[in-house]
């Protein structure tokens, strides 16, 4: 039985060694008798699965010990007002750079906690259409020096623009201002250097594991400059000195996200899962630039290697195209529906062999359409 493949943004393909782990055990986890969704969270089964998955996680992202790794819940959504409840208590000032619909949607949030400054935003000279096509250049960047933090986005996952470098902060003035990411849709394709970061999160449902889970990833120093009115449970200092459990915390989503993190290690983790998220991407962009009948209208040099938008030339053949796509396997090509068009997310769960066998539908759409 072959599965078919599966390119929707999130929540999205998961590998399919881990859904026959979590099919086998979902009776009874490893002799206790139990599913893991019948555990109690402070029993000692569950605590196995959340220090392994933790341990795990910091391994593979070689995470500082000076970070706290939290499970949480609510989404990258949800973060968008925790954070400034978290970090701008002391110092309401935020500096966003805009490159996407996410950030544009993270920065509408904040401004309900904070002092919102735009150091930067593609749509000034890197959009097309009121679409977001690139990155500002960091000596762009009209940062405060006194902010409290910098958020970006890492991956727009809706527009498909993704760094690939990160800015020297203290080169752009603002040495001491903590960069935070929304890392929701890129977390893990590659090596990140944690330390360049004063937090890192996102949502599990794209790379990690089942919606419902959040994981965020904080320095010690920003553990407690939380606004008055922070919700206890969503205090970063309570959520840290309570190991994830002030609340019941996500369990069978932390338990998919362990069994995702071992498989990711037996891949040989990150380094070689962006080779391979490399090789998936050149595929497909190659595919899409040979030829006129398809475009992307991302800069180059910041294409999304998750996140392949495109369209036909011809978008009274969208349906046709998607029906075609649905009939040999290919699910959820249909685009974000403020971008339109499709979107292919590639994420570390989609093989190559499903990116050749959208790259092969392609090839046969514009032969037998154009
Ligand atoms: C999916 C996504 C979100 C939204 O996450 P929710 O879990 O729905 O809150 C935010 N940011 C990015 C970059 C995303 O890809």
């Amino acid at each position: 039985m072959t599965r078919p493949w599966n390119f929707g943004p999130g929540p999205a393909t998961l590998p399919e060694a881990v859904l026959r782990t979590a099919a086998d055990e979902m009776l009874d986890w490893h002799g206790s008798g139990m599913s893991v969704m019948e555990m109690s969270h402070r029993g000692k089964e569950f605590m196995t699965i959340i220090e392994r998955a933790e341990a795990d996680l910091r391994e593979l992202m070689a995470v500082p010990s000076n970070y706290k790794v939290l499970f949480m819940q609510g989404g990258a959504i949800a973060e968008n007002a925790i954070i400034p409840l978290n970090l701008a208590g002391k110092n309401p000032k935020i500096d966003f750079v805009e490159t996407g619909s996410w950030t544009t949607k993270s920065l509408k949030e904040a401004r309900r906690y904070g002092d919102i400054n735009v150091a930067a935003s593609s749509l000034d000279e890197h959009a097309a259409q009121g679409k977001y096509t690139g990155i500002p250049s960091f000596d762009e960047w009209r940062l405060r020096s006194d902010a409290a933090y910098l958020h970006l986005c890492s991956n727009e996952t809706i527009d498909g623009v993704e760094y690939f470098d990160w800015p020297d902060m203290a080169a752009l003035g603002a040495p001491d201002v903590p960069i935070v990411a929304d890392v929701s849709s890129d977390i893990l394709s590659r090596p990140m250097d944690v330390s360049k970061f004063g937090l890192l999160f996102g949502g599990a449902q794209k790379n990690i594991g089942p919606s419902g889970l959040t994981i965020v990833i904080v320095r010690d120093d920003l553990l407690d400059q939380a606004q008055a009115a922070c919700p206890s449970a969503f205090q970063y200092k309570t959520v840290a000195e309570n190991g994830s459990m002030f609340n019941t915390p996500p369990t069978y989503p932390i338990y998919i996200a362990g069994l995702v993190f071992q498989w990711l290690k037996q891949q040989g983790g990150v380094a070689e899962i962006e080779r391979r998220n490399i090789a998936k991407a050149a595929l497909l962009y190659d595919a899409l630039d040979a030829s006129s009948f398809y475009v992307n209208h991302v800069e180059r040099n910041v294409r999304s290697r998750m996140n392949v938008p495109f369209f036909l030339a011809d978008e009274a053949l969208n349906d046709a195209f998607l029906a075609g796509a649905k009939a040999r396997g290919l699910l959820q090509l249909k685009g974000h529906k403020s971008v339109g068009g499709m979107r292919a997310s590639i994420y570390n769960a989609m093989p190559i062999e499903g990116v050749q066998a959208l790259v092969d539908y392609l090839r046969e759409f514009e032969r037998t359409r154009a």
